[in-house]
């Protein structure tokens, strides 16, 4: 199984209906679905500190890929004083951007290292999706193509 965060990508939480604001993806066996974070633990079965641990690796991933973000932004905009305060680097201008880029890859690899461990660790502890959800998805899907 495996579980993914998508920050602001808003819609609807396929388990209690409410709309989210950030969606987290749970897949396993080929069967997803989307929620928010309040019912994760139902698709998953866990105990609510195995709940508090998802949620924290996933926020330090996703920390990673805000500063991303945020960097992205003033490379676009060309911003070399707030680059240079923003990577704590001060030597030519040619260098500082050099380094700025990659500053992006590292923090995207940091992020996507957080996340593996994550899963493996997820996977490791044998935490599967309900069977029940995969039976509905199934259902669902056989009322579809009759
Ligand atoms: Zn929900």
């Amino acid at each position: 199984m495996k579980i993914e965060f998508y920050k602001n990508m808003g819609g609807r939480c396929e388990n209690c209906g409410r709309s989210i604001k950030h969606v987290y993806v749970i897949e396993d066996d080929g069967f997803w679905f989307k929620c928010g974070s309040e019912c994760v633990r139902n698709y998953l079965n866990i105990t609510e500190a195995a709940k508090k641990y998802i949620l924290k690796q996933i926020k330090e991933a996703q920390q990673y890929l805000d500063k991303k973000a945020k960097l992205e932004k003033l490379l676009e905009t060309n911003d070399i004083d707030a680059i240079r305060d923003f990577i704590r680097d001060y030597r030519n201008e040619e260098t500082v951007l050099k380094e700025a880029y990659d500053w992006l890859r590292v923090y995207q690899s940091r992020a996507e290292r957080i996340m593996e461990k994550l899963n493996t660790k997820l996977n490791e502890s044998g935490i599967r999706v309900r069977e029940i959800y995969k039976k509905s998805v199934t259902q669902k899907q056989g009322e579809v193509s009759a």
